[in-house]
């Protein structure tokens, strides 16, 4: 019989060109929020009271009273039926990372009267999933299973269609019976809420009318795309979302002209239907481009409101899969899906602006008297580096693991890049200089035809985990795969909490006498000295970082259970407590559920692991071994003593790497029977990462090496050249 890996491979020289599902292209314009209950559907299906209690909802995070909620209910209603929805759901983002929604229909019966379609305003608001089935982090026990999703109506409805059905989405946040959230989304909206008060405050210093502030998140979610028929060869891929095993493809990204480099065909025609469909639900996609490594691409939006951003890349996660699929392709969310090569992480643009139009990380012409944008930016320096162990351990994950610190990625030591022309700025404004001594500037090209070019405030640093970018800071170290609400409430809360002290300390020296821009200016040249050793502009993934870092006293916190453990730190615990983001218990489920889930899934990669490498890759080394020793004897049978000798090493070798793979087997089966006894989870993810996952590593190379030893006709499944190159 042909293995799986010839018939995938004979499938994609037949498979059809996929364009066949899109007929017509339509500018952004016309298709944006066609699927989505936005202002204009509002306007349109609201009678004008439910209309603005819904706008003071969002605005000012006013509650709805019953009888609006009816109203709003039954117009949204209305929209969903005239496009063409049945069912609503509640959308909600448990602990697991994914979305959650369980449909109800429209459609209603009552005694003796004809059938209708109703959403009510109490439906709208409040649903009852069971919350036993989600994680709780031991929140609440099994018997008590009432949870509740309720309706934010901060975050758009949407209609989803899939297959032959459209539902209407209604974004929720999920809590339990006692009111603790059980979702990522809830401490979000409270992180984002408390920064917009803490940044409020703040501006009022610069500007008594500021009345609102905003938090803005831009993603960039980078992926592979694979083909179905491949992926599906591939065991490892399947239940694990990375490659367990793979000798390196001759042909590696060493080239590097695979980024910005022109998009395959097939590849093309999927990016094509998920834009299409990612601007009718109101993502508003702006980027499409090949990354660095070969069949790695990356998506990017224009950025939006953190909560909306953050719900937005949830759904263009799940689109992405089920477009893929339309074209007979996978994507690969996963951090680090192949050895050797690039992982992919999702960089978190992100700033706060406020009601004037400003951005206020928006450093402008002249930065050194633009004390705004130097309270802000000193600020969040400061906060990074008072909270980088607790920035490290937000982007924690089994994916993260490998990636942070491997090729092209972020270490897992936290630093914030900010470039030369602002690292004089500071060095200025320490030193209380009026001028900068650096100009921003422009380069004459000396191109004929070619014009003049504005050159940024900063250069980039692909190596640096928080670098400043321009008018922004982007948190480049976040996984590929995770839902961005864990980072983006930890970023919010410190910066959000380092501000409220800020203001304090402004407002006590003014109290005692000092003028308000002296008062200012002294708290932030303390804190630009305090916050020194986090600011590093060099190449962070060089030996001697790790050394420097070191000796400035920065952490580097390599396992996910060690960064996860920053999280009961009572600092931690007492940051997030003191600003009403999460309460000791919530962290705690939290940290419970994370460590849980790089538990199980350090696990699942263990036992197939072994699975694989004995009843796959041994066989088909073993089938090759005996061919070398049929070879060899038939050698020597006639008379070819010497050429026989030749085949011998190779039939030495290949025993000596199945006698490594079976010993390493074993004693991953023993250490993760012992693993099963260890009743302390933090233990027990200590000994999957430090004892298990190298052994693992090390079962790995030794199939790894016969792989380029045993017979191609005979390896069963896809090599890396077939997975990263044939598309
Ligand atoms: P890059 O230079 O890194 O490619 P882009 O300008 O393409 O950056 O933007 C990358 C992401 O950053 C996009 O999602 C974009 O909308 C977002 N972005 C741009 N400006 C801001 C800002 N002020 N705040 C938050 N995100 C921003
Ligand atoms: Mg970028």
């Amino acid at each position: 019989m042909q293995s799986t890996r010839f018939l995938a491979i004979e499938n994609i020289l037949s498979n059809q060109d996929s364009s066949s599902s899109i007929k017509e292209t339509y500018t952004g314009t016309e298709l944006y929020n066609t699927l989505v209950f936005d202002d204009r559907a509002k306007k349109k299906y609201l009678i004008k009271q439910a209309y603005e209690s819904l706008l003071q909802a969002v605005v000012k995070g006013e509650p709805i009273d019953r009888k609006s909620a009816d109203f709003i209910a039954n117009g949204m209603k209305n929209w969903a039926i005239d496009n063409g929805a049945t069912y609503f759901t509640h959308w909600f983002q448990p602990l697991t990372g994914k979305t959650a929604e369980k449909h109800d229909s429209f459609f209603e019966v009552f005694p003796f009267s004809e059938p209708v379609n109703e959403l009510s305003g109490k439906a709208l608001i409040q649903q009852e999933p069971d919350a036993s089935s989600f994680p709780t982090g031991g929140l609440r026990s099994t018997d008590s299973a009432r949870g509740y999703s309720v309706w934010d109506p901060s975050c758009p409805p949407f209609i989803m269609e899939i297959g032959l059905g459209k539902t209407l989405c209604i974004p929720a946040i999920f809590i339990s019976y006692t009111g603790e959230s059980l979702d990522l989304k809830t401490p979000l909206l409270k992180s984002a809420h408390f920064l917009e008060q803490a940044s409020k405050e703040v501006c009022k210093f610069f500007d008594e009318t500021v009345e609102r502030t905003f938090i803005n998140l831009g993603w960039e979610q980078e992926y592979f795309a694979v083909d179905e028929g491949l992926f599906n060869a591939r065991p490892d891929l399947v239940l694990c979302g990375r490659t367990l095993f793979g000798s390196p493809s001759a042909r590696g990204q060493q080239f590097e002209d695979h980024y910005f480099g022109s998009i395959p065909r097939r590849v093309f025609n999927f990016m094509i239907e998920l834009e299409q469909e990612a601007l009718k639900l109101g993502i508003p996609i702006k980027t499409r481009h090949n990354e660095v490594a070969p069949s790695q691409f990356e998506f990017a939006p224009h950025f939006e409101l953190v909560s909306i951003a953050t719900d937005h890349n949830q759904l263009l996660m799940d689109i992405m899969d089920r477009i893929a699929r339309k074209h007979k392709l996978r994507v690969l969310l996963h951090e680090k899906p192949y050895n050797g090569i690039n992982g992919s992480g999702k960089h978190n643009n992100w700033s706060i602006s406020n009601d004037k139009g400003q951005n206020l990380l928006e450093p402008g012409k002249d930065p050194l008297n633009n004390l705004q944008f130097l309270t802000f930016y000193i600020n969040i320096v400061k906060a990074v580096h008072t909270y980088a162990d607790l920035l490290r351990a937000s982007i924690a994950n089994i994916g993260n693991e490998h990636r942070l610190g491997a090729n092209e990625a972020p270490p897992a030591i936290i630093s914030l890049f900010s470039g030369d022309y602002l690292r004089s700025i500071i060095d200025d404004f320490l030193h209380d200089r009026t001028q900068s001594q650096k100009q921003s500037n422009s380069i004459a090209l000396n191109v004929a035809k070619i014009s003049e070019v504005q050159i940024d405030t900063t250069d980039r640093n692909r190596t640096s985990p928080f670098p400043f970018t321009g008018n922004k800071f982007e948190f480049r170290a976040v996984g590929s795969s995770v839902n961005v609400s864990n980072p983006m409430t930890v970023l919010n809360t410190i910066v959000g909490d380092q501000l409220v002290h800020f203001k304090k300390e402004v407002d006590r020296l003014m109290e005692n006498g000092v003028e308000k821009t002296s008062a200012i200016k002294q708290v932030l040249r303390r804190y630009i000295k305090e916050a020194e050793p986090i600011l590093f502009d060099g190449d962070n993934y060089s030996k001697e970082w790790i050394e420097e870092a070191e000796r400035r006293g920065l952490s580097n916190i390599k396992t996910t259970a060690e960064a996860l453990q920053v999280y009961l730190r009572k600092e931690v615990v007492d940051l997030f407590s003191r600003n009403s983001v999460l309460s000791e218990a919530e962290l705690k489920s939290r940290y419970n559920v994370f460590l849980e889930e790089y538990i199980k899934k350090q696990e699942l990669e263990a036992v197939l692991c072994v699975e694989l490498a004995q009843m796959h890759y041994v066989p088909a080394a073993i089938t090759h071994q005996n061919n070398l020793i049929t070879n060899y004897k038939g050698l020597a049978e006639i008379g070819l003593k010497q050429q026989a000798e030749i085949v011998k090493p190779q039939i030495e070798k290949i025993s000596q790497h199945i006698e490594s793979i079976f010993a390493l087997s074993k004693q991953v089966e023993t250490t993760l029977q012992e693993a099963d006894g260890i009743h302390d989870e933090y233990k027990k993810a200590l000994v999957l990462a430090k004892e298990i996952k190298p052994k693992i590593e090390d079962i790995r190379a030794n199939v790894d090496s016969l792989e380029t030893v045993v017979s191609d006709n005979l390896w069963p499944f896809p090599k890396y050249r077939e997975l990263l190159f044939i598309q």
